[in-house]
This record gives C-alpha cells, structure tokens and sequence, in this order.
C-alpha cells in the first residue's frame, strides 16, 4: 500500500457519485494499473454499486415491475 491509496478509496467514491476531477480520474486509474490492493477494493466497490442497484429494483412497485418485465421480454 502506497500513501496513496487512502485517497485513492476517496476518489473513487467520488468518483461513483460523479463529483472526482479528471485529474482525480486519470490518478486513480493510473494507480489502478499499479496497486493491487487498491483494484481489489475499485472490483469489490462496483460490486457493491451493483447491490445498491439491485436494492432500488426491489423497491419498484408491483405495477412498474411489470412493466419492466414487459418491457425485457420485448428487448428478448
Ligand atoms: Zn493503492
């Protein structure tokens, strides 16, 4: 771990709430590429948006989860 990579966790919540500088952008990716712990924890922290994500679809009512059903079997 680098003297980085606590600001590298903050910029990427920054970054999943769209508020991180490009510069910020370019710094974490850059680190990306040469920290391992830190690409652990970027995989780890977009699987937890994924469940954020699939939380929110469960709050759907009835109504619109049809809907959106409808709507998936026509996309198939
Ligand atoms: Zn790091």
């Amino acid at each position: 771990m680098s003297n980085f990579c606590k600001e590298a966790v903050d910029i990427s919540h920054k970054w999943q709430y769209g508020e991180a500088t490009w510069k910020q952008r370019w710094q974490l990716r850059f680190h990306l590429l040469i920290c391992k712990a830190c690409a652990g924890f970027s995989r780890k922290n977009s699987k937890l948006t994924h469940l954020c994500q699939d939380a929110h679809l469960h709050q759907l009512s009835e109504a619109e989860k049809s809907a959106m059903k409808k709507r998936l079997s026509q996309a198939n």
